[in-house]
């Protein structure tokens, strides 16, 4: 019997297996920055915890979508537009989260580029999932 849990890390299997292979060419990431201090560690937090393109993303919402998405948050889109500044400040500043926000940024496009090579395959198994 498949349950849900398996058919979810066989996606997650799947979708790395196709990332590693449409890497083709590409260096692996390099994992640069760790062993450097972080400037301001109370916003090298945020990009420690958080997916660089992801919170940059989140943070821009239109109001209505922000807080519908996330009730509890109370920020109006100018203060996400000021924090997204600081981080976007404070990312090209301090060496260290220069390299994670590289890292997360080269990652996401790695993500795109298999799912936008993989479409059929990816649409086939989450049809497929909705079916057990
Ligand atoms: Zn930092």
């Amino acid at each position: 019997m498949i349950t849900r849990v398996a058919v979810e890390t066989g996606f997650i299997e799947l979708l790395t297996r196709l990332i590693a292979e449409s890497d083709g060419g590409d260096p692996p990431i390099q994992r640069t920055g760790k062993d450097l201090t972080c400037s301001e560690p109370t916003l090298g937090k945020w990009l420690d915890d958080c997916d660089f393109p992801f919170l940059m993303e989140t943070l821009a919402l239109p109001d209505d979508v922000f807080c519908q998405q996330f009730p509890g948050i109370r920020l109006s889109q100018e203060d996400r537009k000021a924090f997204a500044g600081l981080l976007e400040k404070h990312s090209t500043e301090c060496a260290r989260c220069h390299a994670q926000k590289t890292e997360a940024i080269e990652w996401a496009m790695r993500v795109d580029k298999a799912f936008a090579e993989n479409k059929q395959t990816i649409g086939d198994l989450l049809i497929n999932a909705d079916e057990i």
